[in-house]
């Protein structure tokens, strides 16, 4: 099963990639820890990411599309794999999409997560982050035991500025002109399929659950 995620930040597409990836034994990729990885081996592409990231710089689409074939080459992919956040871009969609034909294969879904501005908001902007350990916390739906504590290491959480509200105005901007077209590119292919993203974690998993066991619309 080679499939991929899409949808704005804050939809809930990494959760639900850790449970697809598990029960469905794929690995889960994402361009984050694609790039933490190479930088820690100290690969050819992750010198190279590491240079831009130390001058603050975005890493650009040749190293980042780099990665990903990189990583597909690898054995553990060999049954399948699931794109959490990748593509980002339609370059990159063509990029993958060329990847994958040159070996004879190709996506089997492209899943679409769809929530509600407002929605998406509340769920971002209510995250808290343990600067030490990393564990996420949300002040409604995870909050930990003692406001404002993490429950695993007792330093004090941190609203990280990407899930700012002003920050995330700006992320979702961003979405909307970059990522937003994949939606209609994945259409055309007819592997699109589309998730409601609201609800609880769990309504939301058996509603993935039924979409990948159905069939494609052709
Ligand atoms: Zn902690």
């Amino acid at each position: 099963m080679r499939i991929i995620f899409l949808g704005p930040p804050g939809v809930g597409k990494g959760t639900q990639a850790d449970f697809i990836a598990q029960s469905y034994g794929i690995p889960k990729l994402s361009t984050g820890d694609l790039l933490r990885e190479s930088v820690a081996k100290e690969t050819v592409l992750g010198k190279e990411a590491k240079g831009y990231m130390n001058r603050g710089e975005l890493v650009p689409d040749t190293v980042v599309i780099g990665l990903v074939e990189e990583k597909l080459r690898s054995p553990d992919c060999q049954k399948g794999f699931l794109l959490d956040g990748f593509p980002r871009t339609v370059t990159q969609a063509d990029r993958l999409s060329n990847y994958l034909t040159s070996r004879g294969e190709d996506l089997d879904r492209a899943v679409y997560f769809s929530l509600e501005k407002d929605e998406i908001v509340r769920r971002i902007s209510g995250r808290r982050s343990c600067p030490e350990c990393k564990a996420v916390y949300h002040i409604e739906s995870i909050p930990p035991k003692q406001e404002g504590v993490c429950d695993v290491c007792g330093k004090s959480l941190v609203q990280r500025n990407d899930d700012k509200p002003e920050t995330i105005e700006s992320r979702l901007a961003v979405y909307q002109e970059q990522t937003a077209p994949l939606i209609e590119y994945y259409k055309a292919k007819n592997i699109l399929g589309e998730l409601d993203g609201a609800g609880l974690v769990s309504a939301v998993q058996d509603r993935l659950v039924a979409l990948l066991a159905s069939p494609r619309v052709e």
